[in-house]
């Protein structure tokens, strides 16, 4: 049955994100711990506590792991009403990439694994990074990796430079993605590495100035040098990196449209009212067809948007990998809110391109996402070849 009601205890717990963002969080939105390289981890903490006191933190874990275990339907309503603020889902702790840091070590990482370096990114105590990009190699194609991993039969040794790494500068919680040579013990190929941020041989060379600064900390430059782990530091099995990072991307691409919609549909709210009462050639600018137009393909837009992202998520809560679905949707919501933001800047007229409202930091946020967890041109990509295989 298709059934696109949301149940009402549902809809209720949205209101109440929606308010708890609105009435908390959007004030730290000028709060100058907002910074070029993201909001520090000081303020992160701050917003941290204001969830949990509202027992709004991390609520898509596990159950077992103290969180609510929301189904993706449930993730794609709350998490559209916590990205009202870009700082609502770092609030929540349902940001990346902790939130697709937590989705993969629920599923792969083994008890001590969970305690040692799940638990504390769920209690929001610390951060987590998933360090796959590299300068001159992985990137679109992550079978490029050339991180390179040694094995023993007691430590690995990693050695590799990678860049673009969101949150490196004081997470504690590192997957690492890196090319296990070949040896006695284990099967080589790409492999996922868990350490600790502490370690000696992570050298964070510096964080990239970059547009977007929705994420603590940042994104860093990572130089792994001679980097020793002891065999408990295999995440999973030895040369599924590639298989894992799967797993990890199919969900985690959708709950970046989720958020994302949040965020756009604030800039649309900004861009009608703005249409509503600023006036132009005797009217309110909105009365003109040339702007009311902008606002309708707006609302076209986010609309389908959201049954873009409740379809692929309806087929992974039935079970389904969804793959294909979620490639659509990311390549789909990414360049339709970009274009709805970039028509919201429009209809602000000058101000839209000023900090006077939001929509400037949203529309610089946003652009980001439409080359993260799989640029458009590879989801295309991967879309075509799949139509031509009939
Ligand atoms: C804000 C931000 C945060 C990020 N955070 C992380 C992180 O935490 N960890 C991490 O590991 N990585 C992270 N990344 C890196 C991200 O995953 C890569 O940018 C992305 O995979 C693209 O790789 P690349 O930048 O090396 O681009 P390249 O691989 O160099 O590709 C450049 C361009 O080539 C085109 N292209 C490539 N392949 C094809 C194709 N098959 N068909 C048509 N066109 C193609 C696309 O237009 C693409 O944008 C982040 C990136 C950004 C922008």
């Amino acid at each position: 049955m298709i059934d696109f009601a949301i149940p009402a205890e549902l809809a209720a717990e949205r209101d109440r994100v929606r308010r708890f963002v609105i009435d908390k969080i959007v004030p730290y939105e000028r709060d100058p711990r907002l910074t070029a390289h993201g909001p520090t981890d000081e303020l992160r903490q701050e917003l941290v506590e204001l969830a949990r006191a509202e027992k709004l933190l991390t609520v898509q874990a596990p159950e077992a792991l103290g969180g609510r275990g929301l189904t993706h339907i449930e993730q794609a309503v709350i998490y559209e009403a916590a990205g009202w603020s870009t700082l609502g889902p770092v609030a929540m702790n349902c940001a990346a990439p902790d939130e697709g840091n937590m989705f993969l070590l629920s599923k792969v990482a083994d008890p001590d694994q969970v305690q040692r370096y799940l638990v504390p990114v769920i209690a929001g105590h610390q951060r987590s990074v998933f360090a796959m990009t590299e300068p001159d190699g992985a990137g679109s194609d992550p079978a490029q990796l050339a991180t390179a991993a040694t094995f023993d039969g007691a430590n690995f040794t990693i050695n590799g430079r990678k860049w673009l790494i969101t949150g490196a500068n004081g997470a504690k919680t590192w997957i690492i993605m890196a090319r296990l040579a070949a040896n006695p013990h284990l099967p080589e190929g790409p492999t996922l590495f868990l350490a600790d941020g502490d370690e000696p041989g992570i050298v964070i060379e510096r964080t990239m100035n970059t547009m977007d600064r929705n994420y603590v900390a940042g994104h860093g430059v990572v130089r792994f040098d001679n980097l020793v782990l002891p065999r408990e530091a295999l995440l999973g099995e030895a040369g599924q990196a590639l298989r894992y990072a799967q797993l990890r991307l199919a969900p985690a691409r959708l709950t970046h449209c989720m958020r994302w919609l949040g965020a756009a549909e604030r800039a649309q709210s900004i861009a009608v009212e703005h249409a509503r009462t600023r006036t132009a050639f005797g009217k309110p600018i909105g009365e003109h067809e040339g702007v009311s137009f902008m606002l309708a393909d707006n609302e076209i837009a986010l609309h389908q948007c959201r049954l873009t992202i409740w379809h692929a998520c309806w087929l992974m809560d039935n079970g389904e990998k969804a793959r294909h679905e979620s490639s659509i949707a990311k390549s789909f919501v990414s360049e339709e809110l970009f274009k709805v933001a970039d028509r919201c800047v429009q209809v602000l007229g000058g101000i839209g391109i000023s900090d006077e409202t939001v929509v400037e930091m949203i529309f610089r946020d946003m652009r980001a996402f439409r080359l993260y967890d799989g640029p458009t041109e590879v989801h295309k990509y991967a879309i075509g070849r799949k139509v031509l295989r009939g």
